[in-house]
């Protein structure tokens, strides 16, 4: 019989049963209703009927921008992406605290929320070239034990318009980058093959999968989605190509999208979308019915582009949620899978969620459902990542913890 290490008694299932969840090996060995498997020598932490969730997933954010740890600093750019992009240039070398600093403490904070997968996009520019990557690479590694980090190799200054840049993200990639990224290749580079080709290029060659920033509006957008679609298809990269907002999606006529969104599924193309402000929203429920992968990240949490962000994504399922007019439970799942299954689906999380074999990855809350926990996501009690507990009420512990020995 296997060794069970911890009994994590009394928890709340997300399906809405009651059971004890034994974790052996950083693995979940048993889900059992039964109170018998509460054996005396077993230690034992007794959740008190708080729902257990799956360690969440934040499929967008930039660890490297983040000002998480300065003492407050005002919004610098101006109102425009461009102007964004050279203020950051100007900033962020600049900052009291190094990338790989300012990363470690963003992935704490995400930890403190209960996201165990992080999928992060890290400038690669003409100026800063790897220096972002390394300082990233670093606080992964620092970090090895309480998250996942997925790093996208992201031109956010353009791709064909700074030439020496596809060179760069090849480079990165081989650096320890996971995914090639891109960035409107109508709207900043006016050149979508170049864009497009020389990524997919890059994917090819080292056999990584793609996400792609995409803004661009109506018409210019939909022709991206396509093209897009139309070489992950020629690739066969199905499941590997992820588009980042799409807001293209959700302001075009409906059939325009509807057919967008049917290439999309052929193509294996996912989408993620942080229901930013100021912009519309993909179609979520109509792009799911259509088989695409839509999941959920922070995307900008507290750094040169954005004052805002907790890097909660259980606060960004509440609100991508008000903005889609989720109200019914059913649809306030589909808000919560796009934080977990959705998101672990597209970063290729192995053994995930809340079953036997799985990673005992968790996160608990005080709450009766998961509809609750998600529309007034209340703070993480505890957080467990491979079988350890590493923050305990909304606070990441310094060093993590065996469950039932604190
Ligand atoms: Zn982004």
């Amino acid at each position: 019989m296997t060794k069970v290490d911890a009994v994590l008694a009394n928890a709340l299932l997300p399906d809405g049963s009651r059971a004890h969840i034994s974790i052996s090996g950083g693995q979940i060995s048993a889900i059992d209703a039964a109170s018998s498997v509460i054996a005396n020598q077993t230690p034992v932490l007794d959740l008190g009927g708080d729902v257990v969730l799956p360690g969440l997933c934040d499929g967008h954010l930039h660890l490297d921008k983040t000002l998480t740890g300065l003492p407050w600093m005002g919004h610098a750019a101006g109102p425009t992406r461009m102007s964004r992009i050279e203020t950051d240039k100007t900033i962020l070398p600049n900052l009291p605290l190094s990338t790989a600093e300012r990363s470690v403490n963003l992935i704490r904070q995400c930890v403190a929320k209960g996201s165990a997968h992080l999928r992060s996009h890290v400038d690669i520019d003409l100026e800063s070239r790897l220096t972002k990557l390394e300082g990233v690479l670093d606080a992964r590694e620092r970090c090895r034990d309480l998250a996942t980090v997925q790093i996208v190799a992201f031109p956010q200054s353009g791709v064909m318009r700074r030439p020496g840049t596809l060179d760069l993200l090849d480079q990165a990639i081989a650096a320890g980058a996971d995914l090639v990224g891109g960035i409107d290749p109508g709207e900043i580079d006016r050149d979508p093959k170049g864009q497009l080709d020389g990524i997919f290029a890059i994917a090819g060659r080292r056999g990584v999968g793609i996400d792609i920033h995409l803004h661009e509006p109506g018409e210019l957008g939909l022709f991206n989605v396509h093209e897009i679609c139309q070489r992950t298809k020629a690739a066969g990269m199905a499941g590997k190509v992820t588009i980042s907002h799409g807001f293209c999606l959700g302001d075009v006529t409906e059939s325009k999208a509807r057919a967008a969104v049917a290439a999309m599924a052929e193509a294996g193309v996912m989408l993620v979308t942080h229901g930013a402000a100021g912009w519309a929203l993909p179609p979520i429920a109509m792009m799911r019915e259509a088989g695409v992968t839509v999941f959920a990240g922070n995307d900008d949490i507290r750094d040169t582009w954005s004052p805002y962000g907790t890097a909660d994504v259980l606060e960004r399922a509440a609100l991508i949620g008000w903005r889609a007019d989720f109200r019914r439970d059913d649809q306030i799942m589909i808000a919560y899978d796009m934080v977990t299954a959705a998101g672990a689906r597209a970063l290729g999380v192995a053994d995930y969620g809340i079953k036997v074999g799985a990673r005992a990855n968790l996160c608990t809350v005080a709450a009766g459902s998961v509809p609750e926990a998600v529309a007034g996501y209340p703070p993480r009690k505890l957080v467990l990542h491979n079988g350890q507990v590493v923050a305990r009420d909304g606070a990441t512990l310094d060093r993590a913890q065996a469950p039932g020995r604190a």
